[in-house]
């Protein structure tokens, strides 16, 4: 969806794509985008545009936290309650839960006080729910969708930014008080011995733990798949590139914190295979130029490609994982930061609580199972079968789905987005969205997500008969490009 702040109270989704945005109001405190109808055409005059944007060379640095970590011994050859490979939002999580509980704990990982380089948004409630609030920078008391002209939809649900630097703060200093040891340095392999595992990294440094946790986010280290990974294996079935912009919608989300700074960020939410970052990169120009913005400087400069769908990791293996390493993005989405958070709980009790009675293998299982319930792999199931109707829509039919989306229930949209419903009331959210749908946005999801439907039930099949490591979906990405820069709006 295209989404883009109106207001600094706003947070603005532009649904979707190449349409290019007016500025509507010349007074610069309150912003407001609008969506225009006529589509825009890369030409010379964009290129000439945009190499002056590109041109831009983004103000912030890398920037380390000033913490003194305390290290793991080398010397001391101490085998240590859990290894957690990756010190990101999902591995912090874990580290801390599980020292608070009394269990030695070594976070691993190369730059252990980097702050972390991606901007995340929110929900509100759902940082709330975990006491959270202080880590966001910037809230909005809701959202604004643009789907076409004339259509907009007012989400009256409250959206934030996550302060990077205070979340990974916290998170240290909690670690720190709990006596989490760190390691400074990349993990290379690990070793399984019939009770501990060697973790052993770049420097040489072999470190033994009881349990080892993969939290390397999308590297997925250490956790094993047994299907591969290649969101470009389609790349061949696209040859024709010219109606990509139809065909692929992008959009524009932005969070504006004052009149002339704006985080903007061009997005293709789900692709098969992924879009090349020149050509999100060529559509935010063109949609930059369109509203007339002469960007001034750029603070930061961002670009990702988020793995969404694919098949889960082995099921159970002896390397436990959460966050990227572990499925949990949300596949029609790319959402996952307050997921993981609420999941890194699950993961550190199951830890403790089966450190005392189980070991090796048939201690990751436990850790495994209760990380990927069978409610929680049919949810995934459901949630990639959105996320293939959502790759077969062009920009027209994805804009009337999202029309229909965000005329549910706020109990429906909020609980797909927030991976809150479960089967079966998933099913009646998708009926629901069925009948809030228009006619031809009926018939399109009918024609598009037969074959969805089928795959899905037969995976849930699958699921039901135990069988849930044949589960096998096809790879897709969410990929943007961000930047923030400045002048009558600054974009980030
Ligand atoms: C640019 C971007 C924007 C995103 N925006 C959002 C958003 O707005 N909202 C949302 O909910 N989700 C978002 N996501 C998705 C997801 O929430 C993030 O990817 C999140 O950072 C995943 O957390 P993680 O801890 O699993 O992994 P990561 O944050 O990727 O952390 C992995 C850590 O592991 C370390 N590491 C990697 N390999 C090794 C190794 N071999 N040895 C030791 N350490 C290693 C890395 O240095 C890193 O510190 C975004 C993702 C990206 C990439």
């Amino acid at each position: 969806m295209d989404t883009l702040l109106r207001t600094p109270n706003k947070l603005e989704f532009f649904i979707p794509q190449f349409h290019g945005f007016e500025r509507l109001s010349p007074n610069p405190s309150r912003v407001k985008l609008g969506v225009k109808k006529r589509a825009i055409r890369i030409g010379s005059s964009i290129t000439s545009a945009s190499s002056a944007l590109l041109d831009l060379v983004p103000e912030t640095k890398k920037e380390n936290l000033d913490f003194d970590l305390p290290l793991y011994d080398t010397s001391l050859n101490k085998t240590v309650d859990l290894a957690i490979v990756g010190g990101g939002p999902a591995g912090l999580a874990v580290a801390q839960q599980v020292s608070e509980a009394g269990l030695s704990v070594c976070s691993i990982d190369p730059s252990p006080k980097l702050i972390w380089p991606n901007n995340y948004g929110v929900w509100v409630d759902e940082f709330e729910a975990m006491d959270l609030l202080d880590c966001l920078d910037t809230t909005w008391s809701g959202a604004v969708v643009y789907i076409n002209d004339g259509a907009e939809k007012d989400l009256s649900r409250p959206y934030g930014r996550v302060n990077r630097k205070q979340l990974k703060s916290k998170m240290l200093q909690k670690c720190i008080t709990n006596g989490v040891r760190f390691h400074q340095a990349k993990v290379t392999n690990v070793v399984h011995e019939e009770v501990n595992s060697t973790v052993v990294c770049s420097d040489g440094v072999k470190i033994q733990a009881s349990v080892v946790l993969d939290a390397t986010g999308f590297s997925r280290c250490l956790v094993q798949y047994d299907k591969p990974y290649n969101p470009d294996k389609h790349l061949d079935a696209y040859p024709e590139v010219k109606e990509r912009n139809s065909k692929i919608p992008t959009f524009l989300y932005a969070m504006p914190f004052s009149s002339n700074r704006i985080f903007l960020e061009e997005t293709s939410l789900v692709a098969r295979p992924g879009l090349k970052m020149e050509d999100i990169q060529e559509r935010m120009v063109a949609r930059l130029k369109h509203l007339g913005i002469n960007v001034k400087r750029i603070e930061e400069d961002e670009r990702c490609v988020i793995p969404m769908g694919g098949p889960l990791p082995v099921l159970p293996q002896r390397v436990v994982g959460i966050g990227g390493t572990a499925g949990m993005v949300h596949p029609s989405t790319g959402y996952m930061v307050a997921r993981t958070l609420a999941a890194a709980p699950i993961v550190a009790n199951a830890i403790v609580r089966y450190l005392g009675s189980t070991k090796g293998d048939e201690l990751s299982a436990e850790v495994w199972r209760d990380l990927w319930p069978i409610e929680r792999r049919r949810q995934r199931e459901f949630f990639c079968f959105g996320m293939d109707i959502l790759l077969k829509l062009d920009l027209d039919a994805t804009r009337r789905f999202f029309d229909a989306f965000f005329d549910l229930e706020p109990r429906y949209w909020h609980g797909f987005l927030s991976s809150r419903l479960f089967l079966p009331d998933l099913v009646f959210f998708g009926l629901s969205l069925f009948s809030h749908a228009s006619n031809t946005s009926r018939l399109e999801i009918m024609t598009k997500g037969t074959v969805p439907l089928a795959k899905m039930i037969n995976n849930l099949v699958k699921i039901e008969t135990k069988d849930c490591n044949c589960i096998l979906l096809d790879n897709c990405v969410y990929n943007h490009h961000n930047m923030i820069s400045c002048e009558d709006i600054r974009i980030f």
